[in-house]
Order: structure tokens, then C-alpha cells, then sequence
């Protein structure tokens, strides 16, 4: 009987032991991640009320002394002070971004200083000669009371961004996420290894590790409505993102929720990625390369990033990488053309990003040779994305990584009479990879057909790691369908409406809904028909098209079946969507009136 007592006891024991031991594996690392915002001690402050600066926000003015998003800023005469007090003690990464602007002819001497008990240590000095932004960090001792002083001498503005104070832990406790998001990346490279068939044979193992999602839909047809679906969770003609006007402040932005627990970085090749476009909101450092142009600059983002992990042990990281390399024109570097044969040496493929060349006729030859180099571009992003991820195994920190791999939208290889993307929303376009490999390989090789957005990346991110998404968004977790749950039905949505690529092109929206992808089209502006006397115009599509993905994936050619039947029970939908376009326009969260061929449709349907 006694034996049996401490047999039960024992085991009594073990199963709290264990579970102890897994409720400490899934703890996320302490919450030693804190921010400060400076706070200007001194100075000689000039009125000045404008910048050319795009701080955190897109847009925002900066003020004297004003508070600005996620920084302080001061345009001074001869000199000002911002001083920042941590409260963490011990071992410490103190980081934060900065921008400087000196006034013409003007230089600033910048002194950043770490103040321990009256004892002032420089922790670096620098002079600026033109504007520019960058960001400081370094490891050091902090014990209570120490105080981050920046200094300046000279005229011109100051901003810096609230610094992240965060404890030094051990690699093995961190926690990473890496987004990686490779632009113009189609999403049937993976599968049918590109029109080379070549191998991309990283990627081919990274997606081992990853769940798929094999049907991943781009919210829009190019770069910058679909990055800011990313971040909003919302779609394109709800966030309403144009070149002409940012994420407004008021739109939901994911990495908020992140941010408590999370620095927050960004390295992109630019153009729309751009504080100016209101996309560096929420992120603690957000770098834009010099790069883009660099036949290499998919070695050079990695080469970054593994630099910036290194310098900077914060002890959780949300690291965002965007490159343009796989985006037209396409010059994969001299090895990577090799691998196509002895025939394809010292070519390359300029760009077909014009307008004019949308819908113009490429002889076969053409298409062929330029399909090949962006297949060539692949097997070049394969090698240093390859490299990345032996990196970060090296490191010891891949197990523990979440990493995301998607991109914005594919590329046309004249699938359907036409070039470049930003255009249609076929699956050339619309279809992306979208590979999540979970900490400890969780979930690895699970495999799923269903429609999803890229509004779905961080909100399932945020629910692996028990963070709660803002409201107001499109994206959904899919944390609960890879647990084993259905998704209850949903229709999913890519769309090119308030954001065009060009104006001249009609707008259009996708609706997914089961097996069935729905395309609306909007008649072509009245605008463009001068317009398109220059150059071929784009082909003439139906209102409605109406394609079944199990039998035709490629769209190309429309499905009678049951057709009346499917559009009815669609058409509530659209008449939300074209609601919600027209909604926004008449409440003034665009400046644009209804356009006319908006108003046109709109009628048609009986709703104006
Ligand atoms: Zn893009």
C-alpha cells in the first residue's frame, strides 16, 4: 500500500514536473524590453514648423519640442541636449533611431554620452554634414539612475526615436520573426521549380520545415497597396493606401501589438516601402538600402541583417527583409546565369515597367529569355536566402525563429497578353508563396489549399504568440486551421481600385469563394481612351469573369457552369466592396470624387 503511495506520489511529481518544464518552454522571454522617449533638457530652439522629414508616420510635420510618433524632435540655433533615463538595470542593449538634418552650409557635431553618477562616458561622437538617419546602439552596464544624453553642436534638426532599453539574455532564450519578403515573387516558382525546371533546392528544404499555404492571395497587384495590407490587416480599398496619400494614422497597424514585447526592425530596397508612405510606423529602426540597383542586393540585405542580429542581442526581435532583386529589370549575377546554360551568358533583360508595354505584344523568344532570367534571379535569391538560414543555424536560433516568407505579388509572363504586374489580378499576379516555419519546427510540412491573404500573415503570427490583433481588420489567425479547426467560410479578396499602378488602367477586384474566383471589372476611364492612342490598350474584359481554380487555375477560360447561380450568390458581396469604395469616397477619407466610371457601375447596379 505504501509502495503504491509513493508511486502515485512520484508520478504526482513527474506530470507537475513536466508540466512545469513545458509552461516554462512556452513562456516568451522576459519582458525586459522597455522604451523611453527623450525628453529635451536644453537648447535654443527654432520656430520651425516644417521638415522634409517622414518621421515614424508619413506626413507628420514636426514641431519644436513637439512629441511626435515614437520620437522627440527640436530644430535648434546652436546647440540642444535630449537626455532619456532607463529604468532597467544590468546588462543592457540601449538602441534608437535618430535623424539629422543640418541647415545649409551647416554641420552638426553629434556627442552621445551615458552618464553614470555625475561620471559622463562618450559612447560615441560624429559630425553630419547633410541629412541623414541611422541609429545608435551599444551593450553596457546600466544601474539605476544612469541617463542617455544627446548633444548636439550646430544648426539644424534633431529627431530621436524613443530608445529601446532591453536586457542581454542568452541566444538560446530569444525570441525571433523573421519576415522575409522577397518582391515580385511568384508564387508557382516553388512548386514547378520556374520554366527552367531548375532547382531552388533551400528554399525546396526551408519549405520541409514551413506550413504552406499553397492558394496564398496578394491583396493587390503591386508593391505598395499589397505591403500595406501586410501591416494594416486590411485590404487594398479599405486601407486606401494611393501614392498620393499614406496609411492614415487612424488605420490599424499590427506591429502596435507587437511592439510591447518586440524591437522592431526593417531593412527594404525603398521606393514605396518608405516612412513617407506611412509603412515605417511602429518599427524601432526602419533602414532603406542604397542598394536596389545592385545585381547583388539580395547578398547585401542578408549581409545586413546578419550584421544587425549580431550588434544588437536584443532578447525579442520582429525583423522585417524586403529586397527588390527578383522585380524587373532582370539581371541575375554572371553564376547564377550559368546555371541556364552556355547560351544565356552576359544577358540581360531591361525593364518592361512602363505602361506602354503592359499589354503590347513580345514575340515568343522575347517571353521566353525573359522568363528564363527571372528564373535565373530565383536561383539567385535561393543561394542567399539559403545562406540566411545557415546563418541563423550557426547562430543557434533557427529552431526558435518564427520565419515568414511571402512576397507581394508574382509577375506576368504574358499568361493573359501582357507584361510586368500592377495590371490584372490573374494568378500570375495574385498568387504568392507563403511558407510559415513555427519555433521547434511545429506544424512542419503541413499543407493547405485554401484561399488566404497576406492580411492573414501577422494576425497569425500575433495569435502564435498570444498577441491580441487590433479590431477593424480583414486578416484572420490561421493558427486555429493549421491546429486541425475549419475556417468557417470566407471570401477572400485581391483587389486594384483607390491604388492603381496607373491611373489609365480600369480598376478591378477579385472575389475567392471556394473553387471559384470572381472578377470584377470597372469600364475603362474615361481618361484613358486618348491616352491609350499611343499605346496598345489594354484587352477588353467582361464586367463579370468567373473562373473555377480545380479546373482551371490558370484562368483561362470563364466557367458557364452554375455561373448565374455563383455570381447571385456573390453579388452581395460586390455590392460591399463597391459600397465600401464609394463609402469612403463620401465620407471624405479620400479627397477624390466618385469616379465616373465608379458612378457608371454603381448605377448599373441600381445603386445610385
Ligand atoms: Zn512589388
Amino acid at each position: 500500500m505504501k509502495r503504491r503511495t509513493t508511486v502515485a506520489l512520484l508520478s504526482c511529481l513527474v506530470a507537475v514536473a513536466v508540466g512545469l518544464a513545458a509552461w516554462l518552454l512556452r513562456k516568451p522571454a522576459p519582458a525586459y524590453l522597455q522604451r523611453v522617449q527623450f525628453a529635451i533638457v536644453s537648447g535654443d530652439p527654432l520656430r520651425y514648423d516644417h521638415s522634409q522629414f517622414h518621421w515614424r508616420s508619413g506626413g507628420e510635420r514636426i514641431r519644436v519640442g513637439q512629441e511626435i510618433a515614437d520620437g522627440r524632435g527640436i530644430a535648434f540655433s546652436k546647440n540642444a541636449e535630449l537626455q532619456a533615463t532607463p529604468r532597467h538595470t544590468g546588462k543592457s542593449i540601449i538602441f534608437f533611431p535618430y535623424a539629422i538634418m543640418p541647415f545649409p552650409k551647416r554641420s552638426i557635431c553629434v556627442t552621445i554620452v551615458l552618464r553614470k553618477q555625475g561620471q559622463e562616458t562618450t559612447l560615441r561622437t560624429f559630425n553630419v554634414k547633410k541629412k541623414t538617419s541611422g541609429y545608435f546602439s551599444a551593450v553596457v552596464q546600466l544601474t539605476r539612475g544612469d541617463t542617455i544624453i544627446v548633444k548636439t553642436a550646430g544648426q539644424g534638426i534633431l529627431i530621436a526615436g524613443q530608445a529601446v532599453i532591453a536586457g542581454v539574455i542568452d541566444p538560446k532564450r530569444r525570441q525571433y520573426v523573421f519576415v522575409v519578403a522577397p518582391d515580385t515573387f511568384r508564387g508557382d516558382r516553388v512548386e514547378k521549380r520556374g520554366h527552367m525546371a531548375l532547382n531552388f533546392p533551400n528554399l525546396e528544404e526551408f519549405a520541409r520545415d514551413a506550413v504552406v499555404f499553397k492558394n496564398a492571395v496578394a491583396p493587390s497587384s503591386w508593391t505598395l497597396p499589397s505591403f500595406a495590407s501586410v501591416f494594416s490587416g486590411q485590404y487594398e480599398f479599405r486601407h486606401q493606401v494611393t501614392p498620393h496619400s499614406p496609411l492614415s494614422l487612424n488605420k490599424p497597424h499590427l506591429l502596435a501589438s507587437l511592439r510591447p514585447r518586440f524591437a522592431t526592425v526593417q531593412f527594404n530596397d525603398g521606393v514605396w516601402l518608405s516612412a513617407k508612405m506611412g509603412l515605417a510606423r511602429n518599427h524601432d529602426c526602419f533602414l532603406t538600402s542604397s542598394w536596389v540597383k545592385d545585381i547583388y542586393a539580395d547578398r547585401c540585405l542578408f549581409a545586413n541583417a546578419w550584421n544587425f542580429l549580431e550588434a544588437n542581442p536584443f532578447p525579442a526581435l520582429f525583423m522585417f527583409l524586403h529586397t527588390y532583386k527578383l522585380h524587373s529589370p532582370f539581371e541575375p549575377g554572371e553564376e547564377f546565369l550559368a546555371a541556364l546554360g552556355p547560351e544565356h551568358r552576359k544577358r540581360s533583360m531591361g525593364t518592361y515597367a512602363n505602361e506602354a508595354q503592359f499589354n503590347s505584344n513580345v514575340p515568343d523568344s522575347e517571353r521566353r529569355e525573359m522568363e528564363e532570367l527571372y528564373d535565373a534571379e530565383v536561383l539567385q535569391f535561393d543561394h542567399f536566402f539559403g545562406g540566411f538560414i545557415r546563418y541563423l543555424k550557426r547562430a543557434g536560433i533557427y529552431e526558435q525563429s518564427l520565419i515568414v516568407l511571402i512576397s507581394d505579388h508574382g509577375e506576368e509572363f504574358s499568361e493573359h497578353g501582357g507584361w510586368f504586374h500592377g495590371h490584372s489580378l490573374y494568378r500570375e499576379i495574385y498568387h504568392v508563396p507563403f511558407f510559415i516555419k513555427f519555433p521547434n519546427k511545429l506544424y512542419a510540412g503541413q499543407r493547405y489549399r485554401e484561399f488566404v491573404s497576406l492580411c492573414d500573415v501577422l494576425p497569425t503570427v500575433l495569435d502564435h504568440l498570444k498577441i491580441d490583433c487590433p479590431p477593424d481588420i480583414d486578416g484572420i489567425s490561421l493558427l486555429p486551421l493549421i491546429q486541425g479547426s475549419r475556417l468557417r467560410p470566407r471570401t477572400v479578396i485581391s483587389s486594384a481600385t483607390a491604388s492603381r499602378f496607373n491611373n489609365y488602367l480600369p480598376q478591378r477586384f477579385s472575389i475567392f469563394s471556394g473553387p471559384y474566383q470572381l472578377i470584377f471589372n470597372f469600364p475603362l476611364p474615361p481618361q484613358a481612351h486618348s491616352y491609350y492612342q499611343e499605346y496598345s490598350q489594354p484587352p477588353a474584359r467582361p464586367e463579370i469573369e468567373l473562373y473555377d481554380t480545380r479546373s482551371d487555375p490558370g484562368e483561362q477560360r470563364e466557367t458557364s457552369l452554375q455561373r448565374k447561380r455563383i455570381i447571385d450568390s456573390l453579388r452581395p458581396e460586390i455590392i460591399r466592396i463597391l459600397k465600401e469604395i464609394r463609402g469612403r469616397r463620401k465620407t471624405g477619407e479620400r479627397t477624390g470624387p466618385l469616379l465616373d466610371e465608379e458612378e457608371d457601375v454603381l448605377r448599373s447596379l441600381g445603386y445610385l
